[in-house]
């Protein structure tokens, strides 16, 4: 989708601080960061959000944890940290491409606002 942001990172169209990229997802910085590490985990290929997953994409969505997992251990983040997916407007989400957060390197309040 060539109007979607993280589509056009994916694609290399839209600069982004990519940290990782593999045959199935892209991880870069969040532009706004709202800890000391703030990573976007991204699939490839086009969702709008979790809501859009359905049965063949659950090996996908595994790897996209699991992805947060090995690059939160990258980031130095053994103290803790937390993966967010925002699913839906009242839930703030407002980039309409699945996305992990991958937020640590500060305490982080709970609940969340
Ligand atoms: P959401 O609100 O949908 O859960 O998260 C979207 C995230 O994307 C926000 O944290 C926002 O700062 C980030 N973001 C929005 N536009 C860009 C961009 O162009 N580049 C990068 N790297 N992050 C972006
Ligand atoms: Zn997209």
């Amino acid at each position: 989708m060539s109007d979607c942001l993280f589509c056009r990172i994916v694609e290399g169209s839209l600069p982004a601080r990519i940290v990782h990229r593999d045959e199935h997802c892209t991880a870069f910085w969040d532009i706004r960061p709202q800890a000391p590490t703030h990573l976007l985990i991204v699939p490839n290929r086009h969702l709008d959000g979790l809501d859009a997953a359905q049965a063949e994409d659950e090996a996908l969505l595994g790897h996209l944890l699991l992805t947060a997992a090995r690059l939160a251990e990258r980031m130095g983040l053994e103290r803790g940290y937390r993966v967010v997916i925002n699913t839906g407007r009242e839930a703030g989400q407002s980039v309409f491409h699945l996305h992990l957060h991958l937020l640590g390197g500060r305490p982080l309040g709970w609940p969340p606002g």
